[in-house]
């Protein structure tokens, strides 16, 4: 790919969710999604075989949304003692059990027992 440097986000410290950060998903109709946990019918950011995917990446509203959000975003997690490991876990499973982008990772709060 070239000139990735315009298109590629800065690495973030912890982690959290990579979706529209570093992570992408295609899937094999050429639907573009923002990762494989996030591959939902009301979330597609576009089709391969209409755009290419570097403007989707680089124009995606979702994407942009994705890319500002921050745990204090998340109303359970804005809160909690574990916010700067866990930086509140994966949007995918936020949105399955929620519906929601911003809630919190049930998954992530097993894992601290929380
Ligand atoms: S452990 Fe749970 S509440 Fe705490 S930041 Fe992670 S997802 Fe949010």
């Amino acid at each position: 790919m070239k000139n990735n440097k315009n298109i590629l986000p800065t690495p973030t410290v912890f982690g959290g969710c990579s979706a529209g950060k570093s992570n992408l998903y295609i899937a094999s109709d050429g639907l573009v999604y923002p990762c494989l946990g996030l591959a939902f019918p009301e979330l597609v950011l576009g089709d391969v075989k209409k755009e290419s995917v570097v403007d989707i990446w680089k124009k995606s509203p979702l994407l942009k949304k994705l890319r500002n959000l921050s745990v204090n975003d998340f109303e359970k997690c804005k809160n909690c003692k574990f916010k700067h490991i866990c930086g509140g876990g994966c949007r995918g499973t936020s949105y399955f059990n929620f519906k929601s982008l911003t809630s919190y990772d049930p998954f992530q709060c097993a894992y601290f027992d929380i």
